[in-house]
């Protein structure tokens, strides 16, 4: 058990070619494609963290009574990686991610892997694989990270795994969005909830985004793009979507979104947008905000423009809200809103390298 952990490197012998990359690289869509490693550190009872290395990308041997295939004992973070002019590869605040991964491991009942341990397994992979890293462009490509963590135990019996394996894999990202920004439309669901107090709502844990499968079906079949979810004991309180936070921008310049409630997520990207507010001439709020607020404010013209935000598609504008028997617009329905556009912006430069990390949020990878 060496802390920090070293990383022993097994190139493939057999990696993408460069053309081939390269086309993969032209038009990668989301997670669709991987690069040619990942990263593995195993974890038991007995001998804690060991055996920490980056190997061939592919398929993981996994024992059909696995705990995570019956139990869901699971983890994960999403981060970027991104090229900038001068070719040195950055993400972005990853100490962040590091502790979120943290509080999601004790709430799932897995090991924490420390945040030097987690930073170095994503610099492992980039030491291999930054020719993955999309060129510096004019556009926001990048390359998602995805650092994971299981039960990897064969066992049936109910208790936390005494095996437990985290992976880094990557997979290059266009623009979330080709061809421009596009609004989308929301549900609000009262069918079902996300998250109840004293779950696993502010963890992120694939059995989060399993019980919101069924709500996003939902909203498909209202002609809306995702599922809005409310607190679960009123369903009056807004909450946030299936995987990403929620902002209303009030006409006075209040840029408004719920408070950690111990059912919602604490994003990175909503984190930041809350400190980046105020320099942005917005005065940011968290609390409350009964669904109520949202139809009225958005009829009556108080609230003029609302957007969800994430890591994936960094700030996505929302301009029409729908529900059982009503709807409403608000905003442009082809473009972000000012504040939504601005915000965006703001947060792609920094995360771009386009202008200075004057608040440190920027560690370089490679
Ligand atoms: C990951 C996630 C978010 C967004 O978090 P970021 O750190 O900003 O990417 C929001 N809500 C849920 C449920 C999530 O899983």
């Amino acid at each position: 058990m060496a802390n920090p952990l070293t990383f022993t490197v097994n190139q493939r012998p057999d990696p993408v070619s460069d053309e081939d990359r390269a086309a993969i690289l032209a038009k990668p869509g989301f997670g669709k494609f991987f690069t040619d490693h990942m990263v593995q550190i195993t974890w038991t009872k007995d001998d804690g963290w060991h055996d920490a290395k980056v190997t061939a990308y592919g398929p993981l041997q996994l024992d059909p009574s696995a705990a995570v295939l019956h139990y869901a004992q699971e983890i994960f973070e999403g981060m970027k990686a991104y090229r900038h002019a001068d070719g040195s590869v950055w993400t972005f605040r990853p100490e962040a991610n590091a502790g979120r991964f943290a509080r999601s491991a004790a709430r799932l009942a897995l090991p924490q892997l420390p945040e030097v341990d987690f930073l170095a397994s994503l610099k492992a992979l980039l030491q291999v694989d930054q020719a993955w890293v999309p060129d510096a462009g004019a556009g926001e490509e990048s390359l998602y990270l995805r650092p994971f963590m299981f039960a990897s135990e064969a066992f049936l019996g109910v208790r936390p795994a005494a095996k437990v394996t985290y992976c880094v894999i990557a997979s290059p990202a266009g623009a979330y969005f080709s061809g421009g920004l596009k609004p989308i439309s929301l549900w609000i669901s009262k069918q079902f909830s996300r998250a109840g107090i004293g779950g696993t709502g502010s963890a992120k844990c694939g059995g989060n985004y399993a019980a919101s499968l069924a709500a996003q079906t939902e909203a498909s079949e209202h002609g809306c793009d995702q599922s809005v979810f409310l607190d679960s004991i009123e369903q009056k309180w807004i909450e946030e979507l299936g995987g990403m936070n929620i902002f209303l921008v009030y006409k006075d310049g209040r840029l408004v979104t719920p408070a950690l409630s111990g059912s919602i997520l604490e994003g990175v990207t909503r984190k930041s947008i809350l400190e980046l507010a105020k320099g942005l001439d917005l005065q940011p709020e968290e609390r409350r905000i009964d669904i109520d607020e949202w139809r009225q404010g958005a009829e009556s013209g108080e609230i003029t423009e609302a957007f969800a935000c994430g890591t994936a598609a960094v700030v996505t504008p929302v301009h029409r809200l729908l529900w059982d028997g009503g709807e409403v617009s608000f905003g442009p329905s082809d473009d972000a809103g000012p504040v939504a556009g601005r915000i965006r912006q703001t947060l792609l430069d920094l995360q771009l390298g386009k202008v200075d990390d004057e608040l440190g949020w920027l560690t370089r990878l490679a």
